[in-house]
């Protein structure tokens, strides 16, 4: 009960946010990221009519799309890989997912796009920008992932050039303690960008529990929402941001 009263809350936010911004809340698609949540979890927020399901790791990710295809056969959803990924699980993440929205080299759009195409499908897939250009770790794009703007275009023409994945758009997470409007602004530029090499990559995925307000100001297509769904995660360090 308590996960029907979250989602109607974070509706009702994204419902204002799209509002305040003269936007139509239809605009922005809703995943929840269900990490460190049971299954169960999950088919209770489909059954409240979430069709989009996040999660950032794949071992985890995996157990789970199977026991939701086992347990809810012929379920209409949309599994969307968030974290970052390692170029080695490109071939399971192909097997289930989606949309994945972590890509930011080279390599590892080559790796899912060739493990996508030998299944016969096509992954829609987002180019993952830092906008963090402050912290050392940003530098070599190290700390929550993502490429620096100033590569988002030449990443996004090599997707959109790569059998197997179909370039969809861009995603970012706000920097931590940074103001995330001026961040989601930056994004909103550099969506741009990316829609200029295919008309029609227009995802924007900004947003999480904490400032999906902001990212829906800023054009955000789909925003990514775990705490306010589900609670607080167990402090794990590989599943906390
Ligand atoms: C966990 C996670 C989210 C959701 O974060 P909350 O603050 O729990 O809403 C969104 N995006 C990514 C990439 C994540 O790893």
């Amino acid at each position: 009960m308590e996960l029907a009263g979250n989602l109607a809350a974070v509706r009702a936010r994204i419902d204002a946010a799209a509002r305040a911004a003269g936007r139509s809340p239809a605009e922005v698609t809703l995943i929840a990221v269900s990490k460190t949540f049971p299954a169960t979890d999950i088919l209770h927020v489909l059954d409240l009519g979430v069709t989009d399901i996040g999660e950032n790791r794949d071992k985890e990710a995996a157990l789970k799309a199977a026991e939701i295809a086992d347990r809810a056969p012929g379920q209409r959803l949309r599994w969307h890989f968030v974290g970052q990924l390692q170029r080695k699980k490109a071939r399971s993440v192909a097997s289930y997912a989606d949309v994945v929205h972590s890509i930011d080299r080279v390599e590892l759009a080559d790796a899912l796009g060739r493990a996508a195409a030998r299944r016969g499908r096509s992954l829609d897939a987002l180019v993952q920008v830092n906008l963090d250009d402050r912290s050392a770790a940003a530098a070599d794009g190290e700390a929550r992932g993502g490429v620096r703007p100033n590569d988002v275009v030449a990443l996004a023409e090599h997707v959109a050039g790569t059998a197997g994945l179909r370039l969809a758009g861009v995603m970012a997470l706000a920097p931590l303690g940074g103001d995330p409007d001026a961040a989601f602004a930056r994004l909103g530029v550099l969506a741009e960008g990316v829609r200029g090499i295919a008309a029609d990559a227009v995802v924007i995925s900004a947003g999480m529990s904490e400032d999906l307000e902001a990212a829906i100001r800023h054009g955000a297509t789909h925003v990514r929402v775990g705490t306010a769904l589900f609670g607080g995660r167990a402090l794990m360090s590989d599943h906390v941001r």
